[in-house]
């Protein structure tokens, strides 16, 4: 968390689906934070994931930020493409004695684990920890935590503590499927883009201290965090493709951004309701104010 590091944020979409309202808004507020500070801003496909991604999905979110007139630097990378990073990471880890196999199926730790995780699911309780139980085989790697507290202070959400033996428990960097973990792909993928500035959904600020402590074990500087309110429904449950967010109308998108500035706290003024795209990005990159960005994690917007 240096001053002195240039800024260099990004914005991470996973192709699970088209680009709806809730990305847009993280695409927004991230994209704003970091031009109108000089700063550089990447794109990054989250699909290391690959069961969940959707065909097609990957060129469509890039059409639609297109449309939308995002501009990005650099090439836009791919997690896919990315298993000799991420098993590169996995392998330092090990050596360090900081990863661990384990062998342990879901329903061994259904019927073992004592307390949930933070954000849902069971706490892991360690049981590989101190090394395979006798004829067992490794399915998955775990990285050891410490119920220590892992802090940092959010830009937006403020300070965020957590104890994460007690609140996650050692977590997995390689699923028992072979594929790398969200956690490990987010932070190695951060610290090899030179990312230094992360503004996203509030959605994820539960796995920033994991994140944080991950990028300790493998000595990467830390970025500085902007965890943005994500839009819910009327029942309170985030807007995403599971709660079937309307893709976003490309030939509606000067009022998507204009909607999504609203959601942002920004002050648009009545005049741009007929704007084009080039016009409400011209406002809000000279008018950008993230102090009046609301700071509660959650807003609910009514859906069409
Ligand atoms: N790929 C994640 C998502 O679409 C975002 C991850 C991140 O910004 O760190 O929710």
């Amino acid at each position: 968390m240096s001053p002195t590091l240039p800024y260099r944020g990004r914005f991470a979409p996973s192709p699970t689906g088209p680009l709806h309202f809730g990305s847009l808004v993280a695409g927004v507020g991230s994209y704003l934070d970091a031009r109108t500070q000089g700063g550089e801003w990447l794109v990054r496909m989250e699909d290391v994931d690959t069961p969940r991604n959707v065909p097609g999905a990957a060129d469509a979110i890039l059409k639609t930020l297109e449309a939308f007139g995002f501009a990005w630097d650099g090439p836009v990378i791919y997690q896919s493409r990315r298993g000799d990073a991420y098993a590169e990471a996995l392998a330092r880890l090990q050596q360090a004695g900081l990863a661990y196999g384990c062998a342990c199926s879901r329903k061994e730790i259904a019927d073992s684990a004592t307390r949930p995780a933070i954000d849902g699911g069971l706490a892991y309780p360690g049981t590989c920890r101190m090394g395979l139980p006798d004829g067992r085989e490794v399915r998955a790697w775990r990285l050891r935590v410490n119920d220590e507290a892992t802090a940092f202070d959010d830009r937006l959400q403020g300070r965020v503590v957590q104890h994460l033996g007690s609140d996650v428990g050692d977590f997995i960097l390689r699923r028992a499927d072979g594929l790398f973990a969200y956690q490990l792909a987010v932070v190695v993928d951060d610290d090899f883009q030179g990312i230094s500035q992360i503004v996203r959904g509030a959605d994820l600020l539960a796995s920033t201290p994991r994140q944080i402590w991950l990028q300790r074990c493998l000595g990467f500087s830390t970025p500085t965090y902007a965890h943005l309110p994500v839009a819910a429904n009327a029942a309170g449950e985030k807007l995403s493709k599971q709660t079937l967010a309307r893709a976003l109308a490309t030939d509606q998108a000067a009022a998507e951004l204009l909607r999504a500035l609203k959601f942002l706290g920004q002050a648009v003024p009545g005049e741009l309701a007929s704007a084009t795209v080039a016009e409400v990005w011209a406002w809000a990159l000279a008018n950008w104010d993230f102090s009046a960005t609301p700071h509660g994690p959650l807003i609910i917007v009514p859906q069409a």
